[in-house]
């Protein structure tokens, strides 16, 4: 998507601090961080939300999901413990809409969320 800000980053049209890639997504810093990690993982792929996903992403979704957990151990948030949190939607504070998994660690996390 021409006007994507994520789009862009995964297409390195714009900079951004990235962390590990694989031809399916792009993980890299969060620009204003929630935690001491806060890693962003997005697909190549344009998903506007989690919504938007249909049977024909399952294999992508698996993948992202497995790049958090890759992340996770790299930047060794193993032990501690970690959260993986998709915002989908105006209700959950989504901002921008192109489908990202935040992975959050360093600091003991609060529950619920805000
Ligand atoms: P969300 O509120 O779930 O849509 O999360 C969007 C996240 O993207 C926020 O945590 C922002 O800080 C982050 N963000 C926005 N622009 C950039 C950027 N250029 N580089 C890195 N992170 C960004």
């Amino acid at each position: 998507m021409a006007d994507c800000i994520f789009c862009k980053i995964a297409a390195k049209e714009i900079p951004s601090t990235i962390v590990a890639e694989s031809d399916a997504w792009v993980a890299f810093r969060d620009i204003n961080p929630q935690a001491p990690t806060h890693i962003l993982i997005i697909p190549r792929k344009h998903l506007e939300r989690l919504a938007d996903a249909a049977p024909e992403d399952r294999e992508l979704l698996g993948e992202l999901l497995l790049a958090a957990r890759e992340v996770a151990q790299k930047e060794g948030l193993e032990k501690e413990g970690y959260r993986v949190v998709i915002n989908n939607g105006p209700f959950a504070g989504q901002s921008v809409y192109h489908l990202h998994i935040h992975v959050l660690g360093g600091r003991p996390l609060g529950w619920p969320p805000g």
